[in-house]
């Protein structure tokens, strides 16, 4: 590799074999692996059912279909995420109502999660960003004393922990994303997961292009009965195929040591930049066990959105991968065209976003890479440090 990537995804030759297995047996989708990969992850997360999609955003989009979610209904969020968070409550119809989120964690503040719950708030869809667990008890706990359903958008948490429960526990259904980004990967590929057998069946025709049948694992086999083409409900095709469930499995095999190696990357990282006045560094909670997602700092006040891309752009400059995750869903070009929103409707949320830099992150760092990143960085503080002084 040239230069140090934002994120690489961590194949070793397990992965490689269990894919080309697959290849070799002949069933491409719709088998056992697929099962054993929901089995996983629902073990791992501690609830009755996993149900695999194929991606992170189906999962959501899946979700919310199932719950009846549609046209005039609210649904709670949050402004500072990926956008697939907010456009899954697009989907099916419904109203995105944002609320700023806390400056600590970086989640929905949940005082104004009360405050945004009308008659029409039929969900609240909370994001562990960057993997922090934080509010989303509290979040549980609001959205159950109002009888509304928690959804957990934990695509970035994978194998966290807070007070002893795992991350994907929290919500009435919780919903993990495999992009080649993310703690682990299938490619592309996501996963539900639920204690709610009922939500999880319907999620399973839907997936499924609204089968309702769920005896039926062989299409090949099962033709003559005529049921594999009797279609109950509108569905998708959002199933996950044996090749990536293959590859799920493989990764997750590894989960322990995927995330010990994210946990030193990240110690190597807090070391190096402790005691920079200049930046924020990510929050750990006590009770927390973080599956680290991405390594994320943040410059203080003194700094703006200018500085900030000016930052990004030296790092990519030097071949360093760095990034401004997130932009704020609200001031996204079709989001503003569409409901109106402008600049100072979520202050906390812009300020942080305008501030954030996405450093490389990714298993395989080693100390003269983060090194690398961490000097680079400072080079390009200090010239902007040079810039502000002058124009004082
Ligand atoms: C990655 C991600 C998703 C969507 O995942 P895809 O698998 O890419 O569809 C949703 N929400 C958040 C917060 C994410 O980080």
């Amino acid at each position: 590799m040239t230069g140090i990537p934002l994120s690489c995804p961590d194949i070793t030759e397990s992965e490689i074999q269990a894919v080309t297995d697959v290849l070799r047996s002949g069933r491409l989708s719709i088998g056992p692996r697929q099962a054993r990969f929901e089995e996983m992850i629902a073990d791992r997360t501690e609830r009755r059912r996993g149900v695999a999609v194929s991606s992170g955003t189906a999962g959501l989009h899946l979700v919310l279909t199932a719950l009846g979610i549609g046209p005039g209904d609210e649904v709670i969020t949050t402004p500072f995420s990926f956008i697939a968070s907010a456009n899954s409550i697009l989907y099916v119809g419904a109203k995105p109502v944002f609320v700023d989120i806390d400056a600590r964690s970086l989640n929905m503040d949940p005082a104004k999660v009360e405050q945004a719950i009308t008659p029409e708030t039929k969900a609240i869809l909370g994001v562990e960003i960057f993997g922090d667990p934080t509010h989303m008890e509290r979040l549980a706990q609001i959205a159950g004393a109002h009888e509304i359903p928690l959804i957990e958008d934990c695509c970035e948490g994978l194998g966290g922990i807070y007070k002893n429960r795992p991350l994907g526990s929290f919500g009435r259904a919780a919903v993990f994303g495999f992009y080649p980004n993310k703690q682990i990967t299938t490619g592309e590929g996501g996963m539900i997961v639920t204690d709610d057998d009922k939500l999880a069946d319907i999620c399973v025709s839907l997936r499924n292009q609204g089968r309702e049948d769920m005896s039926l694992h062989d299409p090949g086999c099962d033709i003559a009965s005529g049921s594999w083409l009797s279609h109950g409900r509108l569905g998708y095709n959002y199933r996950l195929s044996e090749i990536a469930s293959a590859l799920g499995i493989a990764q997750m095999e590894r989960l322990d040591d995927i995330l010990q190696a994210r946990r030193n990357v990240a110690a190597m990282y807090m070391a190096q930049l402790m005691g920079w006045d200049d930046l924020i560094l990510p929050n750990i909670h006590e009770n927390e066990s973080r599956s680290w997602f991405v390594f994320v700092v943040r410059l203080s006040d003194l700094y703006g959105q200018t500085e900030r891309d000016r930052i990004v752009q030296g790092l990519r400059r030097h071949d360093i991968g760095a990034s401004n995750y997130f932009p704020c869903i609200h001031l996204q070009p079709f989001y503003r065209k569409r409901f109106g929103y402008d600049r100072g409707t979520y202050p906390i949320a812009e300020s942080v976003s305008q501030r954030t830099v996405a450093l490389p992150f990714f298993n395989q760092m080693d100390e003269t890479r983060v090194e690398l990143a961490v000097h680079t960085l400072k080079v390009m503080l200090q010239r902007e440090q040079l810039l502000l002084n002058r124009d004082a």
